[in-house]
């Protein structure tokens, strides 16, 4: 997804859509040393927490047997928050007297065991923010952020938006309002219904490729594209186990042509698909760290997995390689003008400078100090929002709440580290060793400052 501007795609994946099997499911782990057990634990109480909260297990292929334990037994809401209570003290047990060679030791295999301890410790604490919030408290948008995925949004005034918008308005000058022009404009970069496919296609091998050139995935890696309506979200990628994804696109809404290599790259290559294989290869089948063949949707592991989504765009598609792609292939896959890419994505990167906006938006919406009428309102004005779409992103807030700061502020937190280690945009291989380091490691938010 493009940011916020797009209405938002949601990372990870259901196991087992129906009908669609996994390869080869994670086996159960075979010895248990006490880190697996709190591990098994936790992915036991993510699916008891699945039969209260119908969006919160976004994907699991771990062993059937224990989803079907966890449907018989619909263990309540107050026990699964003192089981996690008990998890925590457990890992907090391990994380003085466990862990012994790991947490003393100096190698990256120590690093990796102490990040497997936090890892639990953050997931585990945002699960049982999620049972207080399913039992009805409700904290404000940034306490909730910080319970759920570890991280706040930074705040930014109206006048910090309206000088970007200043900007655009010199670009469509006339007398209706800024969005009205920008929507106008923008009309003749819609990728035509009866071409979505084919140039989706192209975008995702062109994604596939790039990503391989530089990161090894399993053979039986692949990826299956539909197309549905009548969604609160934009795209999303189902992972189903096996290197599997199913991505859905939502097509309720006209599909501008940057959309195509967001979507490749952000469902895809090198984004949810990449990472989602990339630790069901290296955590749960190489190490057997079964806590990762669940992902729960509200938990911090979803900051990393847009942020690293959308940071993977860029990865792949570096500013003029983007545009001269764009210009050359995607634009006359789309039966576009390909004279008028560059100029088009001119403007893009000024909108998406107006990502934060979505974010002020549901902090004041879901603060309760405006209504969903006014919350579309702010995002047709500050986030240069078309209506229809405005009012899906408000559907968003309601179903997702601050889930939406996953994906700028995951983006910005991403691209950070990935920085600090040396690796720039200028230095494009050591980027790619970095996102894929981190792309396979369990490092959470608060881990990348
Ligand atoms: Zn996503």
């Amino acid at each position: 997804m493009k940011s916020l501007v797009l209405a938002a795609c949601l990372s990870g994946a259901v196991a087992l859509a129906a009908g669609v099997e996994p390869q080869a499911p994670a086996a159960p782990p075979t010895k248990s040393s006490p880190m697996d057990t709190i591990a098994e634990q936790y992915v036991k109480l993510v699916l008891a927490m699945g039969q209260h909260d119908a969006d919160y297990v976004d994907a699991y292929y771990g062993p059937p047997e224990w989803k079907k334990q966890a449907e018989t037994s619909k263990i309540d809401l107050d026990a699964i928050g003192s089981r996690a209570r008990t998890l925590l003290a457990d890992l907090d047990q391990q994380r003085r007297t466990g862990q012994p060679s790991a947490a003393s030791g100096k190698s990256a295999d120590a690093e990796m065991l102490r990040l497997r301890v936090q890892y639990l410790d953050r997931q585990l604490s945002a699960l049982s923010a999620r049972v207080r919030i399913i039992k009805g408290e409700r904290l404000s948008f940034d306490d909730e952020s910080k319970a759920l995925y570890d991280a706040v949004a930074p705040t930014n005034p109206e006048s910090h938006f309206q000088k970007i918008l200043d900007q655009l308005d010199k670009r469509f000058p006339g007398s209706g309002p800024l969005v009205e022009r920008y929507a106008a404009y923008r009309k003749a970069f819609i990728i035509p219904r009866d071409k979505l496919d084919s140039v989706f296609q192209r975008a995702i091998q062109a994604g596939r490729q790039r990503t391989l050139q530089h990161i090894k995935l399993p053979s039986e890696e692949k990826f299956t594209v539909e197309y549905v309506t009548n969604k609160a979200w934009s795209g999303y990628n189902w992972y189903q186990g096996g290197y599997h994804s199913l991505i859905q696109v939502n097509t309720d809404l006209p599909i501008y042509v940057d959309r195509a290599i967001d979507l490749a790259c952000h469902e895809g290559y090198p984004g949810h698909h990449v990472y989602n294989a990339l630790l069901e290869k290296n955590l749960v089948r190489d190490r057997g760290w079964i806590e990762y063949s669940v992902y729960p949707l509200f938990s911090p592991q979803s900051l990393i997995a847009e942020g690293t989504a959308n940071f993977g765009i860029e990865v792949a598609f570096p500013g003029k390689e983007r545009v001269e792609f764009e210009k050359t292939t995607i634009f006359p896959a789309a039966g576009l003008d390909p004279s008028r890419a560059a100029e088009y994505y001119e403007v893009q990167a000024l909108v998406d400078q107006l990502s934060y906006a979505g974010n002020e938006a549901a902090r004041r919406y879901l603060n309760k100090q405006i209504d969903a009428t006014q919350a579309a309102a702010w995002l047709e004005r500050y986030a240069l929002m078309q209506h229809d779409r405005a009012v899906q992103r408000v559907r968003f807030f309601d179903q997702y709440r601050s889930y939406v700061i996953n994906y700028n502020l995951g983006k910005d937190m991403v691209r950070h580290f990935i920085e600090s280690r040396g690796a720039s945009a200028d230095a494009p291989a050591r980027r790619w060793a970095e996102f894929e380091a981190l792309l396979s490691s369990p490092r959470l938010p608060s881990e990348l400052k």
